[in-house]
Protein backbone atom coordinates (compact mmCIF):
# COMPACT_ATOMS: atom_id res chain seq x y z
CA UNK A 1 0.00 0.00 0.00
CA UNK A 2 1.62 3.22 -0.74
CA UNK A 3 2.59 5.75 1.87
CA UNK A 4 1.36 9.19 1.67
CA UNK A 5 2.15 12.54 4.06
CA UNK A 6 -0.66 13.46 6.84
CA UNK A 7 0.07 16.69 8.47
CA UNK A 8 -2.23 16.22 11.18
CA UNK A 9 -0.61 12.89 12.14
CA UNK A 10 2.95 14.75 11.56
CA UNK A 11 4.16 11.32 9.71
CA UNK A 12 3.64 9.41 6.73
CA UNK A 13 0.94 7.11 6.83
CA UNK A 14 -0.96 3.52 4.56
CA UNK A 15 -3.41 5.14 1.69
CA UNK A 16 -5.11 2.71 -1.11
CA UNK A 17 -3.65 5.63 -3.57
CA UNK A 18 -0.69 7.72 -4.08
CA UNK A 19 -0.79 10.98 -2.96
CA UNK A 20 -2.10 13.53 -5.32
CA UNK A 21 -3.14 17.01 -4.96
CA UNK A 22 -5.48 19.52 -5.66
CA UNK A 23 -4.47 23.30 -6.26
CA UNK A 24 -6.98 24.88 -4.39
CA UNK A 25 -8.60 22.76 -1.35
CA UNK A 26 -12.11 23.65 0.20
CA UNK A 27 -12.07 24.28 3.60
CA UNK A 28 -13.90 26.08 6.73
CA UNK A 29 -13.71 26.73 10.34
CA UNK A 30 -16.96 25.96 12.93
CA UNK A 31 -16.80 28.26 15.89
CA UNK A 32 -18.35 25.81 18.06
CA UNK A 33 -18.54 28.59 21.00
CA UNK A 34 -21.17 30.48 19.12
CA UNK A 35 -23.54 28.07 18.11
CA UNK A 36 -27.29 28.36 19.39
CA UNK A 37 -28.32 24.77 17.50
CA UNK A 38 -30.78 26.89 15.28
CA UNK A 39 -30.56 24.36 12.78
CA UNK A 40 -30.73 27.04 9.73
CA UNK A 41 -27.99 25.45 8.51
CA UNK A 42 -29.28 21.78 8.33
CA UNK A 43 -32.61 23.83 6.29
CA UNK A 44 -30.96 25.65 4.20
CA UNK A 45 -28.91 22.72 2.98
CA UNK A 46 -32.45 20.08 3.13
CA UNK A 47 -33.72 22.70 0.98
CA UNK A 48 -31.21 22.88 -1.38
CA UNK A 49 -29.81 19.66 -2.40
CA UNK A 50 -32.30 16.99 -0.08
CA UNK A 51 -35.83 17.52 -0.40
CA UNK A 52 -36.48 14.65 -3.27
CA UNK A 53 -37.76 10.99 -2.48
CA UNK A 54 -35.34 8.60 -1.47
CA UNK A 55 -34.01 11.59 0.64
CA UNK A 56 -36.02 12.69 3.18
CA UNK A 57 -33.54 11.21 5.94
CA UNK A 58 -30.76 12.63 4.43
CA UNK A 59 -29.22 15.52 6.30
CA UNK A 60 -25.76 16.13 3.93
CA UNK A 61 -25.60 19.52 7.10
CA UNK A 62 -26.83 18.80 10.47
CA UNK A 63 -26.01 19.30 14.11
CA UNK A 64 -25.68 17.00 16.61
CA UNK A 65 -25.74 18.04 20.76
CA UNK A 66 -22.65 16.28 21.92
CA UNK A 67 -21.93 13.84 24.05
CA UNK A 68 -25.08 12.14 23.46
CA UNK A 69 -26.01 13.17 19.62
CA UNK A 70 -25.29 11.93 16.79
CA UNK A 71 -26.11 10.96 13.13
CA UNK A 72 -26.11 8.80 12.66
CA UNK A 73 -26.68 7.17 16.22
CA UNK A 74 -23.52 7.24 18.25
CA UNK A 75 -21.37 7.42 14.75
CA UNK A 76 -18.11 8.69 16.52
CA UNK A 77 -18.53 6.18 19.47
CA UNK A 78 -19.19 3.13 17.53
CA UNK A 79 -16.11 3.91 15.67
CA UNK A 80 -13.54 4.76 18.05
CA UNK A 81 -14.60 1.84 19.78
CA UNK A 82 -13.78 -0.10 16.58
CA UNK A 83 -10.78 1.22 16.64
CA UNK A 84 -10.06 0.98 20.08
CA UNK A 85 -10.10 -3.03 19.68
CA UNK A 86 -8.09 -3.17 17.22
CA UNK A 87 -5.34 -1.04 18.76
CA UNK A 88 -5.52 -3.94 22.04
CA UNK A 89 -5.45 -6.56 19.40
CA UNK A 90 -2.36 -4.86 17.97
CA UNK A 91 -0.97 -4.23 21.17
CA UNK A 92 -0.69 -0.52 20.18
CA UNK A 93 -1.33 2.31 22.57
CA UNK A 94 -2.57 5.44 20.62
CA UNK A 95 -0.74 8.78 21.86
CA UNK A 96 0.66 11.85 20.40
CA UNK A 97 4.33 12.33 20.74
CA UNK A 98 5.10 15.55 22.18
CA UNK A 99 8.31 15.82 21.21
CA UNK A 100 8.42 15.84 18.06
CA UNK A 101 5.87 18.69 17.51
CA UNK A 102 7.49 20.88 14.37
CA UNK A 103 5.93 24.02 12.89
CA UNK A 104 3.68 23.94 10.12
CA UNK A 105 4.31 20.32 9.13
CA UNK A 106 4.00 19.01 12.61
CA UNK A 107 1.91 21.62 14.38
CA UNK A 108 -0.21 18.92 16.27
CA UNK A 109 2.45 16.60 17.46
CA UNK A 110 2.68 13.56 15.89
CA UNK A 111 0.05 10.41 16.32
CA UNK A 112 1.46 7.10 16.86
CA UNK A 113 -1.51 4.54 16.51
CA UNK A 114 -3.24 3.11 13.91
CA UNK A 115 -5.50 4.94 11.30
CA UNK A 116 -8.63 3.62 9.82
CA UNK A 117 -6.82 2.83 6.89
CA UNK A 118 -4.13 1.01 8.77
CA UNK A 119 -6.46 -0.46 11.11
CA UNK A 120 -8.64 -2.16 8.40
CA UNK A 121 -5.44 -4.05 7.59
CA UNK A 122 -5.50 -5.65 10.61
CA UNK A 123 -8.81 -6.65 11.17
CA UNK A 124 -9.88 -9.96 8.66
CA UNK A 125 -13.22 -10.41 7.53
CA UNK A 126 -15.36 -12.77 5.66
CA UNK A 127 -13.83 -11.14 2.26
CA UNK A 128 -10.10 -9.95 3.60
CA UNK A 129 -9.64 -6.65 5.39
CA UNK A 130 -11.61 -3.29 4.10
CA UNK A 131 -9.96 -0.53 2.40
CA UNK A 132 -10.88 1.83 5.54
CA UNK A 133 -11.90 0.48 9.03
CA UNK A 134 -15.79 1.46 9.04
CA UNK A 135 -19.38 0.25 9.32
CA UNK A 136 -22.63 0.27 7.84
CA UNK A 137 -25.12 2.22 10.31
CA UNK A 138 -28.86 0.65 10.93
CA UNK A 139 -31.77 2.13 8.94
CA UNK A 140 -33.01 2.77 13.12
CA UNK A 141 -29.43 5.08 13.41
CA UNK A 142 -30.13 7.18 10.52
CA UNK A 143 -33.76 8.44 11.79
CA UNK A 144 -33.13 11.18 14.18
CA UNK A 145 -30.76 14.13 13.21
CA UNK A 146 -30.11 15.42 16.58
CA UNK A 147 -31.57 13.15 18.79
CA UNK A 148 -31.04 14.02 22.55
CA UNK A 149 -30.65 17.66 21.46
CA UNK A 150 -29.55 19.82 24.40
CA UNK A 151 -29.43 16.73 26.57
CA UNK A 152 -26.44 17.92 28.94
CA UNK A 153 -24.15 14.89 30.90
CA UNK A 154 -22.97 15.58 34.36
CA UNK A 155 -19.86 14.10 33.34
CA UNK A 156 -19.24 11.20 35.49
CA UNK A 157 -17.62 9.06 33.06
CA UNK A 158 -18.02 5.50 32.03
CA UNK A 159 -20.85 5.17 29.60
CA UNK A 160 -19.84 5.77 25.87
CA UNK A 161 -15.76 5.80 26.67
CA UNK A 162 -16.14 9.34 27.91
CA UNK A 163 -13.03 10.20 30.29
CA UNK A 164 -13.43 9.34 33.76
CA UNK A 165 -10.61 12.07 34.67
CA UNK A 166 -13.07 14.91 35.66
CA UNK A 167 -12.88 18.37 35.25
CA UNK A 168 -11.67 21.79 36.83
CA UNK A 169 -12.56 24.64 36.80
CA UNK A 170 -13.60 27.11 34.73
CA UNK A 171 -14.90 24.26 33.46
CA UNK A 172 -18.81 23.84 34.36
CA UNK A 173 -19.86 20.63 35.97
CA UNK A 174 -22.65 20.12 33.79
CA UNK A 175 -21.99 20.84 30.15
CA UNK A 176 -22.99 19.86 26.02
CA UNK A 177 -22.46 21.67 22.94
CA UNK A 178 -23.49 22.02 19.29
CA UNK A 179 -21.18 19.86 16.54
CA UNK A 180 -22.06 21.08 13.64
CA UNK A 181 -21.26 18.71 10.52
CA UNK A 182 -20.85 18.62 6.90
CA UNK A 183 -18.65 16.47 4.80
CA UNK A 184 -14.98 17.35 5.28
CA UNK A 185 -13.71 16.82 1.73
CA UNK A 186 -10.94 15.37 3.11
CA UNK A 187 -7.82 14.69 1.61
CA UNK A 188 -7.18 10.98 1.83
CA UNK A 189 -10.92 10.13 1.75
CA UNK A 190 -12.66 7.08 3.27
CA UNK A 191 -15.49 6.97 1.03
CA UNK A 192 -12.71 7.09 -2.05
CA UNK A 193 -10.63 4.70 -0.91
CA UNK A 194 -13.64 2.51 -0.18
CA UNK A 195 -15.18 2.51 -3.48
CA UNK A 196 -14.62 -0.71 -5.17
CA UNK A 197 -16.10 1.10 -8.89
CA UNK A 198 -13.61 4.11 -8.38
CA UNK A 199 -17.09 6.07 -8.51
CA UNK A 200 -15.65 8.80 -5.85
CA UNK A 201 -13.36 11.36 -7.25
CA UNK A 202 -11.50 14.36 -5.38
CA UNK A 203 -11.64 17.66 -7.88
CA UNK A 204 -8.29 18.89 -8.91
CA UNK A 205 -9.73 22.52 -9.05
CA UNK A 206 -10.85 22.47 -5.45
CA UNK A 207 -10.47 19.33 -3.75
CA UNK A 208 -14.15 18.84 -3.57
CA UNK A 209 -15.09 15.24 -2.92
CA UNK A 210 -18.06 14.09 -5.71
CA UNK A 211 -19.69 11.08 -6.14
CA UNK A 212 -19.88 9.88 -9.84
CA UNK A 213 -23.52 9.11 -10.50
CA UNK A 214 -23.09 7.02 -13.54
CA UNK A 215 -20.57 5.04 -11.69
CA UNK A 216 -22.06 3.88 -8.48
CA UNK A 217 -23.81 0.67 -8.41
CA UNK A 218 -24.63 1.53 -4.84
CA UNK A 219 -22.47 -1.22 -3.12
CA UNK A 220 -22.52 1.80 0.09
CA UNK A 221 -18.57 0.68 0.89
CA UNK A 222 -18.56 4.53 0.62
CA UNK A 223 -21.10 4.67 3.98
CA UNK A 224 -19.28 1.99 5.62
CA UNK A 225 -15.89 3.56 4.56
CA UNK A 226 -16.39 7.09 5.52
CA UNK A 227 -15.69 7.47 9.25
CA UNK A 228 -17.75 10.82 9.18
CA UNK A 229 -20.85 8.77 8.19
CA UNK A 230 -21.23 11.43 5.38
CA UNK A 231 -22.03 9.46 1.96
CA UNK A 232 -25.47 8.13 1.71
CA UNK A 233 -27.61 5.82 0.46
CA UNK A 234 -30.74 6.87 -1.62
CA UNK A 235 -32.99 4.35 -2.14
CA UNK A 236 -34.70 5.68 -4.86
CA UNK A 237 -31.94 5.81 -7.19
CA UNK A 238 -30.06 2.79 -5.68
CA UNK A 239 -26.93 5.15 -5.47
CA UNK A 240 -25.00 7.07 -3.39
CA UNK A 241 -24.86 11.05 -2.50
CA UNK A 242 -22.66 12.90 -0.26
CA UNK A 243 -22.51 16.91 -0.04
CA UNK A 244 -21.31 18.64 -3.03
CA UNK A 245 -20.45 21.53 -1.21
CA UNK A 246 -22.42 23.89 -2.97
CA UNK A 247 -19.94 23.45 -6.52
CA UNK A 248 -21.89 25.55 -8.88
CA UNK A 249 -21.46 28.26 -6.17
CA UNK A 250 -17.34 27.74 -5.43
CA UNK A 251 -17.04 27.85 -9.32
CA UNK A 252 -18.72 31.54 -9.15
CA UNK A 253 -21.64 30.32 -11.04
CA UNK A 254 -24.20 31.38 -8.62
CA UNK A 255 -26.33 34.71 -10.15
CA UNK A 256 -24.98 36.54 -7.13
CA UNK A 257 -21.52 36.19 -7.58
CA UNK A 258 -20.29 38.37 -9.82
CA UNK A 259 -17.93 35.61 -11.41
CA UNK A 260 -16.12 34.74 -7.76
CA UNK A 261 -16.62 31.63 -5.57
CA UNK A 262 -19.35 32.41 -2.88
CA UNK A 263 -19.58 30.46 0.32
CA UNK A 264 -21.89 27.20 0.13
CA UNK A 265 -25.59 27.64 1.56
CA UNK A 266 -24.74 26.26 4.67
CA UNK A 267 -22.10 28.95 6.15
CA UNK A 268 -23.88 31.69 4.20
CA UNK A 269 -27.39 31.11 6.80
CA UNK A 270 -25.65 30.75 9.92
CA UNK A 271 -27.30 32.45 12.14
CA UNK A 272 -24.81 32.07 15.09
CA UNK A 273 -22.19 33.81 12.67
CA UNK A 274 -19.91 30.66 13.59
CA UNK A 275 -18.61 29.78 10.04
CA UNK A 276 -16.21 30.68 7.39
CA UNK A 277 -15.25 29.52 4.31
CA UNK A 278 -13.13 29.17 1.68
CA UNK A 279 -10.15 28.20 -0.60
CA UNK A 280 -6.72 27.23 0.49
CA UNK A 281 -3.49 27.22 -2.17
CA UNK A 282 -2.17 23.92 -2.26
CA UNK A 283 1.64 23.22 -2.89
CA UNK A 284 2.91 20.86 -5.27
CA UNK A 285 3.66 18.41 -2.48
CA UNK A 286 0.43 18.43 -0.76
CA UNK A 287 1.64 21.04 1.88
CA UNK A 288 -0.85 24.66 2.42
CA UNK A 289 1.24 27.35 0.32
CA UNK A 290 2.01 29.90 2.72
CA UNK A 291 -0.68 32.55 2.40
CA UNK A 292 -0.23 34.55 5.90
CA UNK A 293 -3.44 37.00 5.12
CA UNK A 294 -5.67 33.92 3.95
CA UNK A 295 -8.23 34.33 6.87
CA UNK A 296 -8.27 30.26 6.89
CA UNK A 297 -4.86 29.80 6.85
CA UNK A 298 -4.03 32.62 9.38
CA UNK A 299 -6.94 30.52 12.17
CA UNK A 300 -5.44 26.96 11.21
CA UNK A 301 -1.92 27.18 10.32
CA UNK A 302 -0.80 30.79 12.22
CA UNK A 303 -3.06 30.96 15.01
CA UNK A 304 -3.65 27.22 15.61
CA UNK A 305 -6.99 28.17 17.21
CA UNK A 306 -8.90 26.02 14.79
CA UNK A 307 -8.35 22.10 14.52
CA UNK A 308 -9.71 18.99 12.63
CA UNK A 309 -12.34 16.65 13.97
CA UNK A 310 -11.29 13.58 14.70
CA UNK A 311 -7.49 14.02 13.14
CA UNK A 312 -6.52 10.63 14.25
CA UNK A 313 -8.99 8.71 12.11
CA UNK A 314 -6.47 9.41 9.31
CA UNK A 315 -8.62 11.23 5.84
CA UNK A 316 -7.12 14.74 6.94
CA UNK A 317 -10.41 16.75 7.00
CA UNK A 318 -10.32 19.55 5.75
CA UNK A 319 -13.12 21.06 8.16
CA UNK A 320 -11.82 22.80 11.54
CA UNK A 321 -13.29 23.54 14.92
CA UNK A 322 -12.73 26.54 17.51
CA UNK A 323 -13.58 23.93 20.45
CA UNK A 324 -16.15 25.02 23.19
CA UNK A 325 -14.47 26.56 26.59
CA UNK A 326 -16.57 24.94 28.70
CA UNK A 327 -16.23 21.13 27.52
CA UNK A 328 -13.92 18.87 29.97
CA UNK A 329 -10.56 18.82 28.26
CA UNK A 330 -10.26 14.68 28.10
CA UNK A 331 -13.18 14.79 26.00
CA UNK A 332 -12.04 17.79 23.68
CA UNK A 333 -8.78 16.15 23.53
CA UNK A 334 -10.49 12.97 22.02
CA UNK A 335 -12.23 14.73 20.02
CA UNK A 336 -9.83 17.64 18.13
CA UNK A 337 -6.71 16.07 19.14
CA UNK A 338 -3.67 17.48 21.02
CA UNK A 339 -4.05 21.18 19.94
CA UNK A 340 -6.97 21.65 22.31
CA UNK A 341 -5.40 23.45 24.95
CA UNK A 342 -3.50 26.05 22.81
CA UNK A 343 -6.58 26.45 21.03
CA UNK A 344 -8.60 27.39 23.74
CA UNK A 345 -6.40 29.68 25.32
CA UNK A 346 -6.01 31.67 22.09
CA UNK A 347 -9.76 31.69 22.20
CA UNK A 348 -10.36 32.92 25.58
CA UNK A 349 -7.51 36.24 25.22
CA UNK A 350 -7.51 36.66 21.77
CA UNK A 351 -4.70 38.81 20.33
CA UNK A 352 -5.41 41.97 18.09
CA UNK A 353 -5.33 39.49 14.87
CA UNK A 354 -7.19 36.99 16.00
CA UNK A 355 -9.86 38.97 17.19
CA UNK A 356 -10.21 41.37 14.07
CA UNK A 357 -10.08 37.41 11.82
CA UNK A 358 -13.08 36.66 14.28
CA UNK A 359 -15.55 39.42 13.10
CA UNK A 360 -15.20 38.32 9.26
CA UNK A 361 -17.31 35.39 10.33
CA UNK A 362 -20.63 35.56 8.06
CA UNK A 363 -20.45 38.92 6.64
CA UNK A 364 -20.68 38.06 3.45
CA UNK A 365 -21.52 35.46 1.03
CA UNK A 366 -18.62 36.05 -1.64
CA UNK A 367 -15.40 33.95 -0.55
CA UNK A 368 -13.05 35.89 1.36
CA UNK A 369 -9.40 35.10 0.09
CA UNK A 370 -7.67 37.91 1.77
CA UNK A 371 -7.70 40.29 4.41
CA UNK A 372 -6.31 43.78 5.58
CA UNK A 373 -6.53 45.30 9.26
CA UNK A 374 -6.46 49.01 9.76
CA UNK A 375 -5.09 49.84 13.71
CA UNK A 376 -8.05 51.53 15.59
CA UNK A 377 -7.69 53.06 19.50
CA UNK A 378 -7.87 50.67 22.52
CA UNK A 379 -11.30 50.92 23.87
CA UNK A 380 -11.32 48.33 26.41
CA UNK A 381 -8.73 46.72 29.87
CA UNK A 382 -9.22 44.01 31.33
CA UNK A 383 -7.25 41.06 32.98
CA UNK A 384 -7.94 37.38 31.89
CA UNK A 385 -6.47 34.18 33.68
CA UNK A 386 -4.22 36.82 35.58
CA UNK A 387 -2.98 38.35 32.66
CA UNK A 388 -3.44 42.36 31.18
CA UNK A 389 -5.93 42.06 27.93
CA UNK A 390 -6.66 45.38 25.98
CA UNK A 391 -9.66 45.53 22.99
CA UNK A 392 -8.77 47.95 20.01
CA UNK A 393 -11.80 49.16 17.88
CA UNK A 394 -9.31 47.83 14.87
CA UNK A 395 -10.84 47.60 11.15
CA UNK A 396 -10.70 44.48 9.27
CA UNK A 397 -11.45 44.48 5.29
CA UNK A 398 -12.07 41.20 3.14
CA UNK A 399 -11.57 40.77 -0.64
CA UNK A 400 -12.83 38.42 -2.87
CA UNK A 401 -10.90 36.49 -5.46
CA UNK A 402 -10.81 39.01 -7.46
CA UNK A 403 -8.90 41.31 -5.18
CA UNK A 404 -12.22 43.63 -4.94
CA UNK A 405 -12.99 44.79 -1.18
CA UNK A 406 -16.32 42.94 -0.21
CA UNK A 407 -16.83 43.81 3.24
CA UNK A 408 -15.44 46.28 6.18
CA UNK A 409 -15.94 45.82 9.49
CA UNK A 410 -14.97 47.27 12.77
CA UNK A 411 -14.30 44.90 16.13
CA UNK A 412 -16.08 47.66 17.85
CA UNK A 413 -19.89 46.92 16.02
CA UNK A 414 -21.61 50.33 15.62
CA UNK A 415 -24.48 51.61 17.43
CA UNK A 416 -27.16 53.37 14.86
CA UNK A 417 -29.96 55.64 16.53
CA UNK A 418 -32.39 56.09 14.59
CA UNK A 419 -35.05 59.09 15.81
CA UNK A 420 -38.15 58.36 17.17
CA UNK A 421 -41.33 58.77 14.93
CA UNK A 422 -43.49 57.01 17.77
CA UNK A 423 -43.74 57.02 21.19
CA UNK A 424 -43.22 53.58 21.40
CA UNK A 425 -40.38 53.64 18.67
CA UNK A 426 -37.34 51.36 19.17
S1 LIG B 1 -16.06 13.31 5.26
FE1 LIG B 1 -16.54 11.23 4.55
S2 LIG B 1 -17.73 11.55 2.67
FE2 LIG B 1 -16.61 13.45 3.08
S3 LIG B 1 -14.67 13.24 1.93
FE3 LIG B 1 -14.27 12.58 4.05
S4 LIG B 1 -14.55 10.39 3.95
FE4 LIG B 1 -15.56 11.17 2.09
S1 LIG C 1 -27.13 28.07 11.49
FE1 LIG C 1 -25.18 28.45 12.60
S2 LIG C 1 -25.85 28.82 14.72
FE2 LIG C 1 -27.59 27.81 13.69
S3 LIG C 1 -27.22 25.61 14.08
FE3 LIG C 1 -26.25 26.07 12.12
S4 LIG C 1 -24.09 26.46 12.67
FE4 LIG C 1 -25.28 26.64 14.56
Amino acid sequence: MPEVYNWQLGRKMLYPYEERHPRWQFAFVFNTNRCIGCQTCSMACKSTWTFSKGQEYMWWNNVESKPYGGYPQFWDVKLLRMLDDVHQRANVEPSWDVAKRDGKERPYVTFEGLTIFEAARKRYGPEGHQPALGYLPTDAEWRAPNIYEDTSTGYKGGAFGLSTTGESLPEHKTWFFHLQRICNHCTYPGCLAACPRKAIYKRPEDGIVLIDQERCRGYKMCVEGCPYKKSMFRSTTRVSEKCVACYPRIEGRDPLSDGVPMETRCMTACVGKIRLQGLVRIAEDGSWAEDRYNPLYYLIKVDRVALPLYPQFGTEPNGFYIPPRWVPRPYLRQMFGPGVDEAIEKYVAPSRELLAVLQLFRTTQKIIFRYEIREGAKVYETTINGKPWAMYNDTIIGYDKAGREVVRVTVEEPVYERPAQHPNSI
